[in-house]
């Protein structure tokens, strides 16, 4: 199966923060595969802007490096590299003061073409940027502003930096980002959901016992300690990365997948969410690991501050009062220095109502889990008869629709920020949270974070390399339920 690419109309693409890391590490290589696959139209431009001085031939040295070093290239496609290289430019540029404002303004003249703005820069300069571009005449009434994570730190700074961007430009030309929603699995679920008649049926909670939402992660805070620790896990992951997943699997069909369909649909999810109690909600930090040579430091000794509060790993309950979801637990966790590195949803349906194989053949259930990473995929739990002789042994076995096997070696692999960057260039805003949804985020998260703040709690110390706190594990012991194994 060879997979279609449509070229995307002429654009000048400035990412503000070029030298940084999100921009060496994600967009310079996703935008060469872009280029590669023959997206990216040979007039397009890319230019970086950042603080460090450097020229062109500077820039695109860097530029080269960090493709080679970030997976960019291949045998396949190396010999492309230096044609990419002729579409990229740089300006040393001060969002807080006018060096560069005149050169990127001269670089960017020509009209008739997209003009995209990406904002990899720290959230304190999100406004500074959208100013300046409005000072310097840059933020026509086409022109689009591509926003990094986080934004805003509760509901308070989240609605200012709404009406700051607001001031210069109109939501349909701000693109905040959330990588998560531009994974392939992501809109693979919607596509599972919405495009067969076998699930959606069964998606409420007459049938599905519960649903799990885990992103784990094996790496600690490492080098964003300073960062991290005035966050935590809640607001790093909960507030977007999960709750975004949430939306997607609880959302009601949208009439059109079109932006505002779908966001809306998500909106009223976020609303109906029911506030966390105090019990549903458990707090940790990993320890110190001495289990290899490397000595792995604790959360609060890598983040040198001996009486941190703030939480490395999470897992709560909440409850989605709708018609389709009345009753149904959502359980969430996220963490760090965790067993393994995954992310999936899983979901969990009822048991069958009755037995007719007896009692020795067990009560089963279908599970669906939807992995993220790695190894993306969706694979159905079903239960068939144990095969030989022996009568009525049931076993569960996986239906695998694990994408890569299904769609041969040819269907190609697109990282999440190449697909969103180019969704940002087609002007399609369905993969993007809408100010109104992350303020609905926010508006959730800021009475939980309240709660624990005002109680005084402390994060319960968890082992690293095992699945976060003792008391995590007890939330669903509880309800009779357990959290799926994290597997690599
Ligand atoms: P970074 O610190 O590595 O890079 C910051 C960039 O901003 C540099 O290019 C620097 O020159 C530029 N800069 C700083 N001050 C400036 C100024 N006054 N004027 C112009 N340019 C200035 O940061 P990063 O890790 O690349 O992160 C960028 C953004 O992306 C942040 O909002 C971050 O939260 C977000 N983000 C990063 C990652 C990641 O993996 N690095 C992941 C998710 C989100």
């Amino acid at each position: 199966m060879t997979s279609r690419v449509i070229p995307v109309d002429p654009f000048d693409l400035v990412i503000f923060g070029g030298t940084g890391d999100l921009a060496r590490r994600k967009i310079l290589p996703g935008l060469f595969r872009r280029f590669c696959a023959g997206q990216m139209p040979p007039s397009a431009r890319i230019v970086g802007a950042a603080r460090t001085e450097l020229d062109h031939a500077g820039y695109r040295e860097m530029a080269s490096e960090a493709i080679k070093e970030f997976g960019g290239t291949t045998a396949a496609n190396s010999d492309k590299l230096n044609a990419f290289l002729d579409t990229v430019y740089y300006v040393a540029i001060d969002a807080l003061g006018d060096d560069g404002w005149e050169e990127l303004q001269e670089l960017c003249k020509e009209k008739n073409r997209v003009e995209a703005y990406y904002f990899s820069v720290t959230p304190a300069l999100f406004g500074d940027l959208a100013e300046r571009l409005h000072y310097w005449g840059m933020a026509g009434p086409d022109s689009r502003i591509v926003v990094e994570k986080p934004f805003g730190r509760n509901l308070a700074t989240a609605k200012n930096l709404n009406a700051t961007l607001a001031a210069h430009f109109d939501e349909h030309q701000i693109y905040r980002i959330d990588h998560y929603l531009g994974k392939e699995t992501v809109q693979n679920l919607m596509a599972v959901r919405f495009g067969n008649m076998l699930f959606e049926p069964l998606w409420n909670a007459q049938y599905v016992d519960h649903i799990q939402i885990t992103v784990a992660e094996t790496v600690g805070v490492g080098g964003r300690g300073e960062y991290y620790d005035k966050a935590g896990a809640m607001r790093d992951m909960v507030q977007n990365h999960l709750m975004q997943l949430l939306c997607l699997i609880a959302m009601e069909p949208p009439a059109r997948f079109d932006p505002d369909a779908v966001r809306d649909e998500k909106l009223k999810v976020i609303r109906a969410l029911d506030p966390v109690l105090p019990h549903h909600l458990m707090r940790g930090q990993y320890e110190a690991d001495h289990s290899d040579e490397k000595a792995h430091p604790s959360y609060r000794e890598a983040v040198e501050d001996p009486r941190s509060k703030t939480e490395s790993f999470i897992a709560l309950k909440t409850h989605i009062s709708n018609w389709r979801w009345a009753g149904t637990p959502f359980y969430l966790r996220t963490g760090k220095r965790m067993s393994a590195r995954s992310s999936e949803i899983t979901v969990v349906f009822k048991e069958t109502p009755h037995s007719i194989f007896g009692e020795d053949a067990g009560r089963h259930r279908n599970v669906l889990s939807i992995r993220l990473q790695p190894n993306e995929g969706i694979t159905l739990g079903v239960t068939i008869k144990e095969p030989g002789p022996g009568g009525m042994r049931l076993i569960d076995v996986p239906l695998d629709m694990t994408f890569a096997e299904a769609l041969g070696a040819d269907s190609e692999h697109v990282d999440a920020y190449e697909r969103l960057i180019m969704d940002v260039i087609r002007g399609n805003q369905t993969l993007f949270m809408r100010g109104d949804e992350v303020e609905a985020a926010w508006a959730w998260t800021d009475p939980i974070i309240h709660g624990w703040e005002e109680r005084g709690e402390v994060p319960k110390p968890y082992e690293s390399g095992t699945d976060g706190t003792t008391d995590s594990h007890e939330l669903m012991r509880r309800d009779g339920r357990k959290w799926r194994e994290v597997s690599p």
